[in-house]
């Protein structure tokens, strides 16, 4: 199962204890930092995110309020001692800008930073448990948005169905394996009658800041949870449009077509003091819509099957 916890979810500017963008996706052993605004290190501070566990950053464009924080945040890495390798994903010209703080800066991190860059949409990253690809989004410069896909859980063993059908303990490594086993009496038991279905495998996908764009739809099709933005209203549809942004409806439409099940709105601009038309707005076309709480953590599910 993962879960998203929301950072920050205004846009360019800090407003009224709402931040530039940042969330965190958990999956069972680690952390995945999704962009990096100004606030990220004191958001994590309060919301209590064990920095360490993040072992991979993927940033969608070179605004700064979806990076203005990484510095500091890398920096932080160094002086206090991080050993693990740290995994960045981003534009070509990120690696740039880091060089050239540490250039005249005469400073170095002190742990091994190995830098991602984005040129196409692909898979970047393969783990056993899950795997992240990106895809570009329509904005007024190269911009990325980032889909995250768990892996099919191995079968788990019903232990009670193991002693009914008298099979040694010796076959517990087969039958996780998935294998169809003999029991104490010579005759062959199938996996499935001793084995339950894993958790179903979940997905999430964070589309950035893009202008409303059916493109990226077979990028996210079917997925559990979306992250589209929502700068505006769309009373403000053209001004959207002129800045490369999207609307609630917008959003709403996009999460509809791709079938996603559920769908988190943000990067709020900081003219909107209550959100809360947001969400209406978005409802009338995608009723399973929320409008994110930074602070909150959305899990992402699916009943089994
Ligand atoms: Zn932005
Ligand atoms: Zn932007």
């Amino acid at each position: 199962m993962l879960a998203l916890t929301i950072l920050g979810n205004n846009s360019a500017l800090s407003f009224k204890n709402r931040h530039q963008t940042a969330q965190i996706l958990t999956t069972n052993d680690q952390l995945f930092l999704i962009d990096c605004g100004e606030s990220t290190q004191i958001q994590m501070q309060r919301y209590q995110i064990k920095k360490n566990r993040i072992n991979h950053i993927f940033i969608s464009h070179l605004h700064g309020d979806h990076y203005f924080g990484l510095p500091g945040l890398l920096n932080s890495y160094g002086l206090t001692n991080r050993i693990e390798p740290l995994h960045l994903y981003g534009p070509p010209q990120l690696i740039e800008i880091i060089e050239l703080m540490q250039k005249v800066s005469d400073s170095t991190f002190g742990y091994e930073l190995i830098f991602h860059p984005l040129r196409k949409a692909e898979a970047i990253l393969d783990l056993p448990a899950l795997t992240v690809s990106c895809f570009p989004v329509s904005h007024r410069i190269p911009c990325w948005g980032f889909s995250f896909q768990e892996k099919r859980k191995p079968r788990k063993i019903d232990i009670e169905k193991v002693d009914y059908y008298r099979i040694s303990k010796n076959s517990l490594t087969a039958i996780k394996n998935g294998e169809d086993v003999l029991n104490e009496l010579g005759e062959l038991i199938l996996n499935e009658k001793i084995t339950t279905e894993g958790m179903p495998p979940t997905s999430y996908a964070y589309c950035a800041d893009t202008l409303y764009d059916e493109s990226i739809i077979p990028f996210i099709e079917g997925v559990d949870l979306l992250y589209h933005e929502t700068t505006y209203l769309d009373e403000e549809r053209e001004k959207a449009a002129q800045r490369f942004h999207s609307t609630g409806i917008q959003a709403a439409t996009i999460a509809t077509k791709a079938n996603a099940k559920k769908l988190l709105i943000g990067h709020f601009s900081s003219k909107y003091e209550n959100l809360d038309l947001f969400e209406i707005e978005a409802k009338t076309i995608f009723k399973n819509t929320s409008v994110t709480v930074e602070g909150t953590t959305y899990l992402i599910d699916k009943p089994l099957r």
